[in-house]
């Protein structure tokens, strides 16, 4: 990308969709003005930022990888990134509470997703479902997951139970009519964990929701075969780190094929460090990133992938 060096003003002023002035955008936008003079380089991330809204729409905050600076995280860093919000993931019942605690606590930088993962089913009882329940329609808890089948992780909780825990999930999903975030992972070449979720979609849920997005199928890691049948039942597809792996052309593919109209960027932090920060904890700052990388591969303009992933991930969790 060439280095440009421009006025920000006479920049944002020449492209009507960022509004009349930087300050103008940046307080419609709920950014944070980081400049230190009025000059920028176009094709230098950090200065794209100054005008991106990009929102990480799967994040695990509540990890204790972030214990030791998880306030400073959430309100500095990742404003300064450009990260608007982060999709809390509660994925187990001890997961749940905390996970609309964080929402109270930045109420305009986090939103909460509640649900069980698969690996986790065996945790599920009584009690626990009627807590959920309970709790799904809580304003601050914007879909129903993650949730789906992992059978790599058989040893925790095994394929019938993981099902039975999905479709009652799925008849969850169908009650409250909030967007599904989908968590299927294959094992090697067996994609058996897909082909058994397609047919519980199929059977078990209603294929709609209240945002008029019916959910994502989130780290995305499959082919296109799985991809289209995603595409088909309106899901989009959630692209994070793995998508930035040498070895994951199979994925970029994929992706490519459905088209960026079709994704939401992620981090699924603090695992799946992109390309190039591997080994280091993930965060939603790496948000933009992912996005270079993607816009890189689907030649097109950062500018342009940040703003369709960001509408797309607000219009999936029905975000103003
Ligand atoms: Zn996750």
């Amino acid at each position: 990308m060439p280095m440009m060096k421009t006025s920000a003003d006479s920049f944002i002023r020449g492209n009507p969709a960022f509004g009349r002035t930087v300050r103008d955008f940046v307080q419609r936008n709920g950014l944070s003005l980081l400049k230190k003079n009025n000059s920028f380089y176009c094709g230098c991330l950090k200065r794209y930022n100054i005008y991106m809204q990009f929102i990480d729409s799967h994040a695990h905050l509540n990890d204790p990888a972030f214990d030791a600076d998880r306030t400073e995280l959430i309100t500095q860093k990742l404003p300064q990134a450009g990260i608007a919000l982060s999709v809390e993931i509660g994925c187990s019942p001890e997961e749940w509470q905390p996970a609309l605690e964080l929402s109270s606590q930045h109420p305009s930088l986090i939103r909460a997703v509640l649900g069980v993962h698969p690996e986790y089913a065996c945790k599920m009882n009584d009690a626990a479902w009627k807590q959920l329940a309970a709790l799904l329609p809580d304003e601050r808890n914007v879909a129903v997951g993650e949730i789906g089948l992992d059978y790599t992780c058989l040893e925790f909780t095994d394929k019938e139970k993981q099902q039975e825990a999905f479709a009652r999930m799925l008849a969850l999903a169908n009650q409250t009519q909030k967007p599904l975030v989908l968590h299927i992972r294959r094992e090697g070449d067996d994609y058996a964990a897909y082909e058994d979720s397609f047919r519980l979609l199929k059977h078990q849920w209603n294929g709609s929701s209240s945002t008029g997005y019916p959910g994502v199928l989130h780290c995305f890691c499959a082919r296109y075969e799985e991809a289209k049948k995603a595409l088909d039942l309106g899901l989009l597809l959630g692209i994070n780190g793995c998508f930035t792996y040498k070895k994951n052309e199979y994925i970029r593919e994929a992706v490519k094929k459905a088209g960026a109209d079709k994704i939401i960027l992620e981090t699924d932090c603090p695992y799946l460090s992109p390309q190039g920060k591997r080994g280091q904890r993930n965060d939603p700052s790496n948000v933009p990133l992912i996005a270079q990388f993607t816009a890189d591969y689907l030649n097109m303009p950062l500018e342009e992938l940040a703003e369709m992933t960001t509408r797309q991930a607000k219009a999936l969790y029905g975000l103003k």
